[in-house]
């Protein structure tokens, strides 16, 4: 069975298409600048070449067509025709109150999505473009809603409603609903793999830190807070949004220079965050900038690291001890600096990191633990997996299996699940860093070397990493 996963944006479509029945991904691609001039498909497949295919697209519709065009193409395609597709999964970001799990898309449904546009104008409405065009142009197979809102459904009335007038919670739905929900639950199940419980026994903080970012306190297995508020913009400091700060700020500044309310919402979106101190959204550089002695680069990252610890600190209170700390997305896997200021002088609460595992995990096909042996509470770095998320989902909706995920098992809770893309790409890291395969969990590692040892091609790349002795002592003997 054969899904297609979509993420619409308002001018790019994120795709990858899925292989359930082989359990890979045959293709990931996307098409950027739709409605603008030179749009492009771009697309990767497994041990294929890198294809960019220059194409106009107007709307939705034509960029759809464009992607199922390289999917199916002669040489770079990997499907021949869209009959082969089963199913399609769209990612959509503001589920409302009205959904707290996946649904089938009927017309009513659509509706509903198109009613809760006024919550999320930035996204829903690209969202319900991918769809629309979607179904005209694939009209004979089921398509599904897996919503960003919907883990966050489980959050208690006291902790969702904000301290405004009450008729504005009743009137327009004012309260907070939370975000990167899909992200949160896998990191969720899979920490509580890792600690080896019970997910609904584990009390968890886990910190999504990409370009978006939000902290999710989770408490017996489902969220119970979050940062992200009625819209993306609250909590954390992140790439362009500036997440908390004192909302008459907003009319001082509309005052002074004169400010329409949709220029300053444009203002704390889109000009705010890292880029409205350094000039500068992406980690990497601000990282860079700090190795250079820039004091507004430094400013930034301390700003940012303080926030996730105020989060941190508040939500462990919140679920009342946290069982292991997550970090997760593009910074929170990656950037070492940023996990180590966030989690500095924690150690008399019982959070202690190992600094030199915490340099090492700087990876996004493996889970490693950055704790330290005497740290009372686990400190993880799972590399989040969005898509596994929606693409179960969707394949059990089809099968009629699908449940809320509190009343329902995922294939990645099984602790010998392993994603075989990463398991490859990883084996080709560690020729280079082979300590990756020192900081692996202890039961993700036995997971990992079950799945070496069924793969010919994984097994030969492992046994060719230098060194490989000293970081899976007895390895050899295990795989001969
Ligand atoms: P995401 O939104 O999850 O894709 O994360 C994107 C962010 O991850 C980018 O803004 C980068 O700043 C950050 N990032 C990616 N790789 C690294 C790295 N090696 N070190 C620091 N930050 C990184």
């Amino acid at each position: 069975m054969i899904i297609l996963c979509l993420n619409c944006g308002s001018s790019s479509v994120k795709y990858r298409l899925y292989n359930w029945d082989e359990r890979r991904t045959l293709a990931a691609g996307i098409v950027e600048r739709i409605g603008i001039k030179d749009s492009f498909c771009e697309q990767e497949v497994a041990g294929k070449e890198h294809i960019r295919i220059p194409q106009d697209c107007q709307d939705h519709r034509q960029a759809l067509q464009l992607a199922v065009s390289t999917m199916t193409h002669p040489r770079y395609g990997v499907i021949k025709d869209m009959s082969c597709i089963s199913a399609v999964g769209h990612r959509v970001v503001h589920g409302g109150e009205k959904f707290a799990k996946s649904v089938i898309i009927t017309p009513e449904i659509y509706k509903t999505f198109e009613d809760l546009s006024d919550l999320a104008p930035l996204h829903n409405p690209p969202n319900l473009m991918g769809i629309k065009a979607a179904q005209e142009f694939m009209p004979d197979i089921p398509h599904m809603a897996i919503m960003d809102t919907a883990w966050h459904q489980t959050m208690p009335e006291h902790v969702y409603t904000y301290a405004l007038p009450y008729e504005w919670y009743t009137k327009y739905g004012v309260r907070r609903y939370g975000f990167h929900g899909t992200s949160f639950l896998y990191v969720a199940k899979r920490a509580a793999v890792l600690l080896e419980k019970n997910p609904f026994e584990c009390n968890l903080v886990i910190c999504h830190i990409g370009n978006g970012a939000s902290v999710n306190a989770v408490k017996n297995g489902v969220s119970y807070d979050t940062s992200m508020g009625f819209t993306p913009l609250e909590g954390m400091m992140m790439g362009t949004r500036c997440g908390d700060h004192d909302t008459a700020i907003d009319f001082f500044i509309m005052q002074k220079e004169n400010k329409s309310p949709q220029e300053m919402n444009s203002i704390l979106n889109k000009k705010s965050g890292l880029l409205g101190i350094t000039g500068k959204t992406d980690m990497r550089d601000i990282q860079d900038a700090v190795d250079r002695n820039d004091d507004m680069a430094s400013l930034a990252l301390e700003m940012e690291c303080y926030r996730i610890k105020k989060y941190l600190g508040s939500y462990c209170f919140a679920v009342g001890g946290a069982h292991a700390i997550v970090f997760t997305a593009g910074i929170g896997e990656m950037s070492d600096i940023v996990r180590e200021k966030s989690l500095q002088g924690l150690e008399s609460l019982g959070i202690v990191f190992d600094p030199e595992k915490n340099r090492i995990a700087k990876t996004r096909n493996s889970e490693s633990e950055i704790s330290a042996k005497n740290s009372k509470v686990k400190i993880f770095v799972v590399p989040t997996d969005e898509e596994r998320v929606l693409i179960e989902d969707v394949v059990h909706l089809l099968d009629g299996t699908y449940q809320i995920h509190t009343q329902f098992t995922y294939r990645f809770q099984d602790p010998e699940y392993m994603n075989t893309l990463r398991c490859l790409e990883f084996a080709e890291e560690c020729q280079k860093k082979p300590e990756l395969l020192g900081i692996m969990p202890l039961i993700y590692k036995k997971a990992f070397l079950k799945e070496v040892k069924k793969q010919e091609g994984l097994k030969k790349r492992i046994q060719q990493i230098p060194d490989v002795q000293k970081y899976l002592p007895g390895i050899e003997k295990e795989l001969n």
